[in-house]
């Protein structure tokens, strides 16, 4: 008999590679530390929690993630069946009813079959075939335990902005307006300030308390994802030149740009929640209500969320992984999910399945061959791979988007281009389905949540 596979994490892609490799029929050991520990963000005791947003972005199928989900149904990924289950009316966007997901795969891995669930924080590296699928808040002992096999730290940090209530936000200050009037003109809220308020506002960042990483954690950023407060810090007017630019945005009762602005963009259709773009923060959360509610429209702010700044662990996946997916210096050792550096629910789910197929193909002694470079799932791993980006660029972490394929050829226009994306990945993903492990199903319609409801 051979050795179960040890998957660690049950979350959206360990639940995803495990359901997978016992479908393809490996016995399995999935390991969660949950409910005995939880990461700062995971509350449920259930599988495959969202931490976040209940959304699973657009379902669009000539969008890159729509491509995705399209494919994951294809492929028979129990992510997407629980999505498509427990579906909520949200435009073209697959948002879904939270609980009743991740109860849909927690039942799918939970039933006795080919999965053993051994709750419990995993802190040494297990033997044989193992599956990393711990997420981007890998709990801190096996971060430490792993990187003894990599070599190197494994974090860095993500910044999130804060979230305030609609009807809480001063319109008589508050006017709304899109830059130079793009989209439907009016798409953001935008808090004007003049210069003296913009300097106190500089000022106040600078010397708000802001909250101190471990001794052991050396905080890195992105620098396209800088702490408000990290920016402020590097020049009076950096704000000002960036998240802050008033360019584009006239203030009606003025008829003038203002001195600086603080944009805020709707979280959700009703407009009930707003996201101050650009404000991550590592301000305690006292900080943030004191400075922020400061801002002109503000004053009486209700705060839906506040900004935090969180832990992202992640490989550098092209230099450390094999084509497999599995440690160069430690072949035995897979990885899943965000882990490897792809961002976002479904790109994890979406890795979880790929790593499932390296696992089974290292099993069975077979070819691993993922989905063409032309098709989601096969973007993804080029991304992981290190094959969609220039030698030398630092690797980072992506969600799925058309720069990840190879280029279409020919001159289009944006949305010829997007059809052009799609369909060919239709035609490759076909191709490539005739020599798949297992049955994929013919391409359908994405099932609306209109119809959901009928059907339900
Ligand atoms: C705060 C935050 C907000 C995010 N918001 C969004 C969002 O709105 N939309 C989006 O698309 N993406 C979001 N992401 C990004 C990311 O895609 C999700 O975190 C996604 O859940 C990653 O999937 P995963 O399976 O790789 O990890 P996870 O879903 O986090 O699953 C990892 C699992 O491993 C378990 N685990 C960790 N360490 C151990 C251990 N030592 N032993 C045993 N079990 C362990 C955890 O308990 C967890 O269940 C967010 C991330 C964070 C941190």
């Amino acid at each position: 008999m051979p050795t179960p596979i040890t998957v660690i994490g049950a979350g959206l892609a360990g639940s995803e590679c495990a359901f997978q490799l016992a479908r393809l029929g490996h016995e399995v050991v999935l390991r969660e530390q949950k409910p005995q520990k939880r990461s700062p963000a995971h509350h449920s005791n259930a599988f495959a929690e969202l931490v976040c947003s209940n959304s699973l972005r657009s379902d669009n199928p000539e969008s890159a993630i729509g491509m995705l989900h399209a494919e994951l149904r294809r492929v028979g990924s129990v992510v997407l069946e629980a999505a498509d289950a427990n579906r909520v009316p949200a435009g073209d966007a697959l948002a879904v009813e939270r609980e009743g997901f991740s109860a849909h795969i927690t039942r799918a891995l939970s039933g006795g079959g080919r999965v053993s669930i051994v709750p419990g924080e995993v802190t040494e590296v297990p033997e044989g075939d193992v599956v990393f699928a711990t997420g981007p808040l890998t709990s801190e002992a096996l971060t430490t335990a792993l990187a003894r096999f990599t070599g190197e730290k494994l974090y860095f940090y993500d910044a999130i902005a804060p979230i305030v209530a609609g009807d809480s936000i001063d319109r008589a200050i508050a006017f709304r307006a899109s830059r130079w009037g793009k989209g439907d003109g009016d798409d953001y809220l935008n808090l004007p300030l003049s210069k003296d308020e913009y300097l106190r506002f500089v000022n106040e960042l600078r010397s708000g308390q802001k909250v101190t990483p471990h001794a052991f954690e050396e905080p890195k950023y992105f620098e396209g994802c800088l702490p408000i407060e990290v920016m402020a810090e590097r020049g009076e007017q950096v704000l000002a030149f960036g998240p802050m630019k008033p360019v584009g945005l006239t203030d009606p009762r003025t008829g003038r740009w203002p001195h600086a602005v603080v944009q805020l963009r709707m979280e959700d259709r009703a407009g009930t929640a707003w996201n101050l773009v650009g404000f991550q923060t590592r301000l305690t959360w006292p900080e943030q209500k004191r400075i922020f509610g400061m801002l002109p429209g503000l004053a009486n702010a209700e705060w839906l969320r506040m900004g935090q700044i969180h832990r992202n662990t992640f490989l550098d996946s092209p230099r450390l992984l094999s084509r497999e997916l599995s440690l160069l210096a430690e072949p035995r050792l897979f990885f899943a999910g965000q882990i490897t550096g792809v961002e976002g629910y479904v790109e994890s789910t979406a890795c979880g399945y790929l790593t499932a197929l390296a696992v089974h193909a290292r099993r069975t002694g077979a070819p691993f061959a993922p989905p063409p470079a032309t098709t989601a799932l096969g973007a993804l791993y080029r991304h992981v791979t290190g094959e969609a980006h220039p030698p030398g660029a630092p690797y980072q972490p992506t969600n799925v988007v058309f720069a990840l394929f190879p280029p279409v050829p020919g001159r289009l226009n944006k949305g010829q281009k997007r059809q052009a994306y799609a369909a060919r990945s239709r035609v490759d993903f076909d191709a490539w389905a005739v020599s798949a492990p297992h049955p994929v199903r013919p391409a359908v319609e994405p099932p609306t949540a209109a119809a959901h409801a009928v059907a339900g």
